[in-house]
């Protein structure tokens, strides 16, 4: 019997914005390692323990952050080290699972994930097999594509389909291990950077962009069609969509990711929000108007699942202008703001008690001034793993959780822990663009805010430098781009 082939798992994924002045520090990773990290690869064992006992999965190093500012270099070179170290110690390997996201910024770095595959490559060898499993908000460059041998990436915005995507690179480097096929990877670079929030899979035209990938999927030839939607909030020369088709025809994958990348740019005008979306004060009346209650509205402009530090109080300040709110003739939900010390003063006081907190701003100078919040605490939760402390302020009919570390109220769940029933409130306001399936669940109806932000969904307001030029919808008239494909040999001997 031939010996067990040996595959690596590893990597570092978080989403960087690079007009955030907040700074992703190690401390606000979380790093599994070693047999740790089998609770993130649930799919794992299976292939282990019950289908392949030929192949010995070794777990490296995997890193992973809430989407965030840049990310520090002292940061990014400890986990990249010790990664690199653990995938040493873990040679010879005959293939390698990369785990990233595809958006990570780190200072000084143009091409964060192109400089850590170079890296890894240079560690396992040519004759390695890496397989790259990553998120459609990420952006490709021609270096990483030289490096990785093949490409998967998500299907689905939201991200529905994360861990099956996950699964399918594992599959997809176990079917090249099988084999002993070195594929081609025909990529293509589209002009265009539009937002997650226009190019949700659950609307169209993302829908059928998408879905059309299925095509692609049984044609002779091709392994994987993926199509990156990209990162926007990243002022760097691989902020653009992006298609690689990996395969072993050459003829087959370049015309299939010139199809894909085709339909992605005729589709460019029709990208559109999948809710009503606008200016704050006109998504609070909109709401309003319903009078109903569970309607949701984004703060989009300080999405934290974007990048933006989630500490703007814009729309608070907003709510705080209306007399129907500040009276308790309407009440409304704003879940949630980190702010640690004012966390602090309300679990001093005690719930029930009368707190004046200073809210905003301190994450995120930039794009948020602070707030002088005035009212009675009404829950204080202790502990939660991502979040901390919470304590929530009642301010008239506005309740807000402020939290001691930056958190999403994904679930019920989330606001049920601080005695939060959005079914009860009118207006519940959240730190996302999209809203994720829990919250689509519990929203009556939604709106989008086009709020200030570092997440600015106002993409051609930003202030970009680096970007490649022209792009759509930067320069509106961008001319047909020539999206033949640029292809790559196989990797190796
Ligand atoms: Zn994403």
């Amino acid at each position: 019997m031939n010996r067990k082939r040996r595959v690596g798992i590893g990597g570092i994924a978080t989403e960087s914005c690079t007009f955030s002045p907040l700074n992703t520090t190690i401390d606000d990773f979380t790093i599994w390692r070693g047999d740790g990290m089998q609770e993130i690869y649930p799919y794992l064992p299976a292939w282990i323990w019950r289908d392949r006992d030929d192949i010995a999965f070794i777990p490296c190093l995997k890193a992973w952050a809430t989407p965030g500012g840049q990310v520090t270099s002292d940061a990014y070179a400890e986990m990249k080290a010790e990664l690199l170290e653990r995938i040493e110690a873990a040679l010879p390997l005959d293939g390698f699972f990369l785990d990233i996201h595809g958006a990570m910024s780190v200072l000084g770095l143009d091409d964060a994930e192109g400089d850590l595959a170079t890296a890894i490559r240079a560690l396992v060898g040519p004759d390695c097999v890496i397989s790259a499993g990553m998120d459609l908000h990420g952006n490709i460059t021609e270096q990483l594509v030289s490096q990785v041998d093949v490409f998967t990436c998500y299907r689905h915005a939201p991200h529905i389909d994360a861990l099956e995507t996950k699964e399918r690179a594992v599959a997809h480097l176990v079917h090249l291990l099988d084999t002993g096929i070195r594929p081609h990877r025909a990529f293509v670079r589209i002009p265009v950077m539009l937002p997650g929030e226009r190019t949700s899979t659950v609307v169209e035209p993302g829908r059928s962009v998408y879905g059309r990938l299925a095509e692609s999927d049984g044609v002779a030839g091709v392994i994987d069609p993926s199509l990156w939607v990209g990162y926007v909030w990243a002022d760097q020369p691989r902020t653009n969509a992006a298609v690689v088709v990996t395969g072993t025809d050459v003829v087959a994958i370049s015309r299939e990711a010139e199809r894909i990348a085709r339909r992605y740019w005729d589709a460019r005008h029709d990208f559109s929000f999948e809710v009503p979306t606008g200016d704050p004060d006109w998504a609070i009346d909109e709401a309003l108007k319903l009078d109903q209650t569970a309607v949701f509205i984004s703060d989009a402009g300080d999405n934290i699942t974007a990048g933006g530090a989630g500490d703007s109080p814009f729309m608070i300040s907003r709510l705080l202008t209306r007399k129907e709110f500040t009276s308790g003739a309407r009440t409304a939900i704003v879940a949630a703001i980190p702010n640690t010390e004012a966390v602090r003063v309300c679990i001093e006081a005690g719930v029930g008690s009368e707190v004046t907190v200073s809210i905003g701003g301190m994450l995120d100078p930039v794009n948020g001034v602070p707030l002088d919040l005035r009212g009675t605490v009404s829950a204080i939760q202790r502990d939660d793993p991502e979040g901390g402390d919470t304590a929530v302020v009642r301010c008239g009919g506005i309740r807000v959780a402020v939290t001691s570390r930056r958190k999403v109220f994904f679930h019920r769940s989330d606001f049920e822990a601080v005695g939060l029933d959005v079914d009860a409130h009118h207006l519940t306001v959240v730190k996302v663009g999209y809203l994720f399936p829990d919250q689509r669940a519990m929203a009556s109806a939604a709106f989008m805010a086009l709020s200030p932000g570092a997440v600015n969904l106002d993409i051609p307001s930003l202030p970009y430098h680096r970007v490649q030029r022209p792009i759509y919808p930067l320069d509106p008239r961008t001319p047909d781009p020539d999206l033949a494909p640029m292809c790559f040999a196989p990797i190796g001997g």
